[in-house]
Order: C-alpha cells, then structure tokens, then sequence
C-alpha cells in the first residue's frame, strides 16, 4: 500500500505543486497545504468512495432528509448539465448530432424531426 503522501504526489505531476510547481513534501497529508501557496492536496478517492463522501457531507448538513438533500443539489445539477449542453453546442453540428444520438437511441430521428418541426 503507498503511503497517502505517494499518492498524493503521484497524481500530481512530477509530485510538483499544480499552482506554484514546488515539489510536495513526503510528509504531505490528504487535505494539507502547499507550504509555499496553500494550494490543498487531496488524496484521489474512487468512484464508490467519492459517493460516499458526498453522501456522508449531506447527511451531516440535511440529516437523513432524502427529499432535502436532492432539493440542495436541484440547481447545481441544472447548472452542471447546462455546462454540458453548452460545450456540446459549442462542438458544432457532428458533436450535437453524437449526443442526441446517444442520448436518444432509436427516438433519436424522430424527437429532432419533432424538434425541428416545432421551430419551424
Ligand atoms: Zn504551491
């Protein structure tokens, strides 16, 4: 098992700081700071583990209201997908036509022929 210092400067490049490129100490612990700019290293978790993190931050605020906890995330979700949408559109036309046609499968056709009739 590496050691949470090797793992953390592992998964930065070099084991340098990202915002000033001093080489992170040893002794470097997840959540520390860089001693020179204070940038925050943190340890990467896994995909199960970050799940748990998230879920454990919002039980520790919303207790377990499951119904409070989704309403908390509503906008930031609109937000992120939003980011999303923006980025394919900016991707031009082959990247539009990708992500409907993922998104849409077999309906894909028919929602933009939907879509384009009711524009026109
Ligand atoms: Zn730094």
């Amino acid at each position: 098992m590496p050691t949470i210092a090797e793992t953390i400067c592992r998964q930065y490049e070099d084991g340098k700081c990202p915002d000033c490129g001093d080489n992170i100490p040893d002794t470097m612990v997840d959540g520390g700071e860089c001693a020179n700019c204070g940038h925050v290293f943190y340890a990467p978790e896994s995909d199960s583990e970050r799940i748990e993190s998230l879920k454990n931050l919002l039980s520790s605020r919303f207790g377990r209201d499951d119904q409070a906890m989704s309403e908390a995330l509503d906008d930031l979700v609109h937000d992120l997908a939003s980011q999303i949408g923006s980025s394919i559109n900016n991707g031009g036309l082959d990247s539009q036509i990708e992500f409907i046609s993922e998104q849409c499968g077999d309906f894909a056709v028919k929602t933009v022929a939907d879509h384009i009739e009711g524009e026109g």
